[in-house]
């Protein structure tokens, strides 16, 4: 059976924490690939995206060097909201015999009770949840329901306190991004002026 894992986000930079956490998932899940799917409109964030081009020319650049990942587009290529579970059907009728592992950091983990059909998501892939040492943990830890517990787990990674609007301060304030993005993302940030406000 083949095993696909999902990531996506916002990818507005993707970070060192998101290369952690594939690489993670390749390792323990034996993956036969892993699709990283940058957001088209993110429903859930406050404010705007970068556009979508720029997202996945970088999110291209960090996953490049990476066997067994592919950037996958679609969602940008969607139009309205970009839901997972939609995702999630198109990729299980494109290979309906596959594993579905969709792979999340903890805060997208307390949020799910507000994701579109969340229990529907949960029947289509096996989620694996990272945990996030930086983040303000307001939200309630979720709980899976007793009949999905086997598919909501934890993925082992070590705890990395990086965050894609940390690294967006400090461009705007002018700190040094070492280690956070790899160079490549770095010198398309320079290039392409981006994130030079707060
Ligand atoms: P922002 O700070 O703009 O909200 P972000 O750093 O959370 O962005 P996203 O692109 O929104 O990055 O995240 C994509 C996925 O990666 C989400 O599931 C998120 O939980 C996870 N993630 C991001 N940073 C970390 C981290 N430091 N540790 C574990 N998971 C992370």
């Amino acid at each position: 059976m083949r095993r696909i894992g999902i990531f996506g986000g916002a990818f507005d930079p993707p970070h060192a924490a998101h290369s952690a956490l594939v690489r993670a998932a390749m390792g323990d899940l034996k993956l036969d690939e892993l699709r990283v799917i940058p957001t088209g409109y993110a429903w859930h964030k406050a404010r705007p995206l970068s556009p979508p081009q720029h997202r996945l020319a970088m999110t291209r650049l960090a996953f490049a060097d990476m066997p067994g990942v592919l950037v996958d587009d679609r969602e940008t290529r969607r139009e309205g909201p970009s839901y997972t579970v939609d995702t999630l059907r198109e990729l299980r009728s494109q290979w309906p015999d596959a594993e579905l592992f969709l792979l999340m950091g903890e805060d997208q983990a307390r949020a799910l009770p507000s994701w579109r059909a969340w229990q529907e998501i949960l029947q289509l892939a096996i989620i694996y949840v990272a945990d996030r040492g930086d983040w303000n943990k307001s939200k309630p830890r979720f709980v899976a329901p007793k009949v999905y517990e086997s598919r909501f787990k934890r993925l082992q990674m070590p705890h990395l306190p990086v965050s894609a609007t940390d690294i967006r301060t400090r461009i705007a304030t002018h700190q040094s991004l070492e280690d956070l993005v790899f160079e490549s993302v770095a010198r398309y940030i320079d290039h392409h002026h981006l994130y030079q406000t707060a």
